[in-house]
């Protein structure tokens, strides 16, 4: 094979590239990334930078709440696999759970948490085994602007106190549910790469590709 063939080149060095890169990698792949940027810079031209990343189970549709559940093991043996290369030590996905509350009948790009919970209901009511099923506390009536909830979380746009806006108010907890540290997990994939003899290219802009 000449030195300017691989199995797979991949365009973008964001958090994406850098784990196919990973996986072709580990599955003995040639493998050339090319990133228009310096990998690595913490500007933020890319998706990627290096701020943490929400990382929630709670979703509207079945399919994606099944797919963080599933996708939180596979974080777990990929953090795992590249302690050698975390050189910040620090964990990929951190679970310190993830809380949604306010009108529970308001829908945003984020989702709704009436739907949210009943997509946890719908899997733990299929759920053959205890591993299969999603803890989760659900409360349908969050106490009107309650000191405890109100001190913790200093949430804005609250409904006036006593007024039965509050009556719609509901919460659901996750405790998995936490945030994946993009910059831990994104070092990490990138020592891995250049360290298992991937060509790397980066302030280099793909302008053109031609299919044969
Ligand atoms: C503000 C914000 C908040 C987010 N919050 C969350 C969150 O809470 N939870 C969550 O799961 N996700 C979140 N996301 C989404 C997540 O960050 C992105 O889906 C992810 O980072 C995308 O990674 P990527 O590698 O596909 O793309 P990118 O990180 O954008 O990487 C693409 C790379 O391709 C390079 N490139 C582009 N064109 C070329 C070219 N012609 N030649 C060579 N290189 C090129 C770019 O420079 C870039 O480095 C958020 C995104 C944003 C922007």
């Amino acid at each position: 094979m000449q030195t300017n063939q691989f199995d797979l080149i991949i365009i973008g060095a964001g958090c994406v590239g850098m784990a196919a890169a990973y996986y072709a990698l580990k599955s003995g792949k040639k493998v050339c990334v090319v990133e228009s940027q310096t990998i690595g810079s913490t500007e933020r031209y890319w998706s990627s930078s290096f701020s943490a990343r929400q990382n929630r189970v709670q979703y509207n549709e079945e399919y994606l709440t099944r797919y963080v559940l599933e996708s939180n093991k596979e974080w777990k043996a990929v953090e795992e696999d590249l302690q050698p290369f975390n050189d910040l030590k620090r964990k990929f996905l951190s679970e310190e759970g993830a809380l949604w509350f306010g009108d529970k009948n308001t829908s945003t790009s984020e989702g709704n948490i009436k739907a949210a919970n009943a997509v946890i209901g719908m899997i733990n009511s299929s759920a053959r085994t205890k591993e299969e099923r999603v803890e989760s506390l659900y409360m349908e009536k969050l106490m009107q602007g309650s000191p405890e909830f109100m001190r913790a979380f200093k949430p804005n746009d609250v409904p006036n106190s006593a007024t039965s806006e509050w009556d719609t108010w509901s919460a659901l907890y996750q405790p998995n549910g936490g945030s994946v540290d993009m910059e831990a997990s994104y070092l990490a994939f990138t020592n891995f790469v250049k360290t298992k003899g991937a060509t790397v290219y980066d302030n280099s802009a793909v302008v053109d590709y031609k299919t044969t």
